[in-house]
């Protein structure tokens, strides 16, 4: 019933896409009940969960935020989902985003920018806005987003809440529409670290409808109380963030030296990550998007030939998606590939033996999630400035690797800042645990 009246805010969040009806709520959340009192225990029983609009629920609209799938009914669940519903959580409805998740303010929504519920003028980040927004607003426990270069960490920063991007591989991404799969994680939002621990354990494992899935390499013993030394990289220029962002991460850094070894390691291509990311992202979503041509999915616009109707369902496609299909083209195409797409690759495989030599000699780094407070909305209109909001969030993403953005307040200041530990791959449980015990 709470969660019903809460849900009424979304008429000035605008964080949902699709709501279940509220009677139908109802009648889900007393089934929950009664099958508790019989003694059914699941974990995540009656529980009510957001999930964001790019991962299939069975029978509901997913339409991405685009005016390309607006008619598109799933009618499968995700693998995520299906696991939801499995172990008794209720699914409260479909969240903003990005248009086919790419940006960082939740305002490249064909239908509309999702408001900050800690301040209705700003942004609540992006591309998983609605999740993030849903959550900070108690309209549901916990939502899933989906995670390619920050996607869940930095909204979660935004609104003050946590945000978890598992390890790659760590969740099933069968059923979750394809932005670039070399990058894409589901990721789970929620306010406290046993949530997302919960979540966590409902929805890991290997999965054969999505062969990137592994349970291989992952350390289920979760010995937090083995963590000693948090590595800060030494190439972030804290002076150039967001000075209420590097005063708290500065605090942070203080106050987690008194419990722990805190050091400085080295990650040399650190500063490049991010111009890899917007390669290979667009690269792999300009062939990932390719289905998008108004015969086989969504809205058709039917015109006389084949070539017509491909010109004008993709003009439905809003400006940013076009940017990212036309920047990923030009880095694969023939003259160009070696110099970009190829080349981010090799730049990518030295992160990746970056962070497993500064793992030598740290368990986790700490980093701030974002260079800055939460924009206003409305306030940035250059993409490229845009892009830059991922600047601590792609590393992780272009090495695998799991990371966690947690909210920490300074007294006196209005809005949260979010900091994130990035832990090496396979460490997902240790990385959970290690937050749960900070606290
Ligand atoms: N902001 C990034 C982008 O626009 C990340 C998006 C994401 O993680 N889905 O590509």
């Amino acid at each position: 019933q709470k969660t019903i009246e809460k849900l009424e805010q979304d008429k000035e969040l605008h964080a949902f896409l699709y709501l279940k009806h509220p009677s139908e709520l109802i009648r889900e959340a007393e089934e929950a009940d009664k099958a508790w009192e019989k003694g059914v225990r699941r974990p995540l029983q009656g529980i009510p969960v957001a999930v964001k609009d790019n991962i299939c629920v069975s029978s509901m609209p997913c339409t991405c935020a685009s005016k390309v799938l607006q008619d598109f009914v799933a009618p499968y669940d995700a693998t995520v989902v299906k696991k939801l519903k499995e172990s008794g959580a209720i699914i409260v409805g479909k969240t903003n985003l990005d248009e086919f998740a790419m940006g960082s303010s939740s305002e490249n929504s064909a239908f509309g920018p999702t408001k900050n519920p800690l301040d209705l003028s700003r942004s609540p980040g992006g591309s998983s806005g609605g999740s993030a927004a849903a959550v900070a607003a108690d309209m549901c426990m916990v939502a899933l987003g989906s995670d390619t270069g920050g996607s869940v960490r930095q909204p979660a920063a935004f609104t003050g809440i946590i945000g978890f991007k598992p390890s790659y591989g760590a969740i099933s991404r069968y059923g979750l529409v394809a932005f670039a799969s070399s990058l894409d994680q589901i990721g789970i939002l929620a306010k406290t670290p046993e949530d997302v621990l919960l979540t966590s354990f409902v929805l890991f494992g290997k999965d054969h409808l999505d062969s990137t899935t592994t349970d291989v390499f992952m350390d289920f013993s979760p010995k937090a109380s083995e963590v000693r030394r948090i590595g800060l990289v030494k190439e972030i220029d804290i002076s150039a963030v967001d000075p209420q962002v590097k005063e708290g991460y500065e605090l942070f850094v203080k106050q987690l030296s008194k419990d722990f070894d805190v050091v400085e390691v080295s990650i040399p291509h650190w500063e490049e990550a991010l111009a890899a990311y917007y390669f290979i992202a667009p690269a792999e979503a300009s062939s990932n998007l390719a289905r998008y041509d108004g015969v086989r999915y969504g809205t058709m616009v039917e015109e006389e030939t084949y070539w017509d109707t491909v010109r004008e369902t993709r003009n439905l496609l809003g400006e940013e998606v076009k940017r990212r299909i036309l920047l990923g083209s030009f880095a694969l195409s023939a003259g160009f590939k070696d110099a970009l797409y190829e080349k981010a690759n090799y730049l990518r495989r030295w992160l990746v033996l970056e962070f497993a030599q500064a793992f030598k000699d740290v368990d986790f780094l700490l980093t701030p999630t974002t260079p800055t407070l939460p924009f206003k909305l409305g306030e940035v209109k250059d993409p490229l400035q845009l892009y830059k909001a991922d600047l601590f969030t792609t590393p992780a993403n272009l090495a695998y690797l799991p990371a966690v953005s947690v909210p920490f307040k300074a007294t006196g200041e209005p809005l949260p800042v979010g900091l994130q530990f990035i832990a090496p791959f396979g460490q997902d449980y240790k990385l959970l645990s290690f937050i749960r015990e900070l606290g």
